[in-house]
């Protein structure tokens, strides 16, 4: 474990967003038997924060991203949500969560048969509040705050491109106004032209409200680049915590280095790009 978690945990004096205690998750494997994902995670989140979560595919990224949504339940320790546990306001809330989702795929996140509009409005509706009239000024305010034209409302998922698909799944989180997104792998789908446009609007939307994510990449050169705090997750466990400049500048675990090592010198150009993205 390395030395610098005080340095680079957030000020306790602010509340926290989101705090793992921890936490293991086991999946069912059959015959009684369980998997082990993730074990002794402890992680916080500032409000306006962005922390990253980085490691190897199977790592147990997406794991905890999925318990923080609430869509995995602990096998030990807590998840807490504004201070409240996750697991327990999940069944009593009929209130769109304070933790929305932005996904790796966005062609996957989105019901291929019905439109922009019903899906950027799901959140609000998934949550009981049913199809109201006068949501249209809300589809459209949405679709603007993205940089997208009003008439895609009308449009269905196939006939948007993976980077415009993307900026709606980034509208459909945010149109509860939560407190936390769970970003996992926003752009790793998406071909390099436009990541650099959907990394900026996410650090956009974060200055117009105090948001906060929790930024799963396993691709160090976006989490360089986006994040303030950073995780190493390594095999179902954290092996390395601290701001992102102290880990990128004096990794202490010998994995962290390795992740290190093995970025392909595009951190510039990544960042040229970003820069030069509207
Ligand atoms: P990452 O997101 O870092 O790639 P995951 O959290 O998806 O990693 O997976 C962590 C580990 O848990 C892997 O070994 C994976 O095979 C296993 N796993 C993930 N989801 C399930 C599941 N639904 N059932 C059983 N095992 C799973
Ligand atoms: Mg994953």
């Amino acid at each position: 474990m390395a030395e610098n978690t005080v340095e680079g945990t957030a000020s306790p004096t602010r509340r926290n967003v989101l705090r793992i205690e921890d936490l293991a998750i086991d999946y069912r494997q059959g015959f009684g038997r369980t998997f082990r994902a993730v074990q002794g995670i402890t992680l916080d989140i500032a409000p306006g924060e962005t922390v990253g979560l980085v490691g190897e595919s199977g790592s147990g990224k997406s794991t905890i991203g999925n318990a923080v949504l609430g869509l995995q339940p602990p096998a030990e320790g807590s998840v807490q949500v504004l201070g409240e546990d996750v697991a327990l306001r999940g069944r009593r809330s009929h209130e769109p969560g304070p933790v929305q989702v932005v996904l790796q795929n966005p062609y996957r996140a989105f019901n291929p048969f019905k439109s922009i509009a019903w899906s950027l409005l799901e959140p609000l509706t998934a949550a009981g509040g049913g199809a109201k009239p006068g949501r249209d000024g809300l589809v459209s305010a949405a679709l603007a705050g993205v940089g997208l034209d009003p008439s895609y409302a009308r449009r269905y998922p196939r006939e948007l491109s993976g980077g415009q698909l993307q900026r709606v799944a980034i509208a459909r989180s945010l149109i509860s106004d939560p407190a936390l997104i769970v970003c996992d792998e926003p752009v790793s789908s998406l071909d390099a032209s436009v990541c650099g446009q959907v990394l900026n609007l996410l650090t956009a939307k974060q200055r117009e409200r105090e948001l906060a994510y929790l930024f799963i990449s396993h691709d160090m050169n976006v989490v360089r680049l986006m994040c303030d705090r950073v995780y190493v997750l390594y095999r179902g466990r954290i092996v390395e915590q601290g701001s992102t400049e102290k880990v990128f500048a004096d990794p202490q675990h010998e994995y962290t280095r390795k992740l290190i090592a093995a970025i392909p010198d595009r951190a510039e150009s990544l960042r040229q790009r970003a820069a030069n993205a509207v």
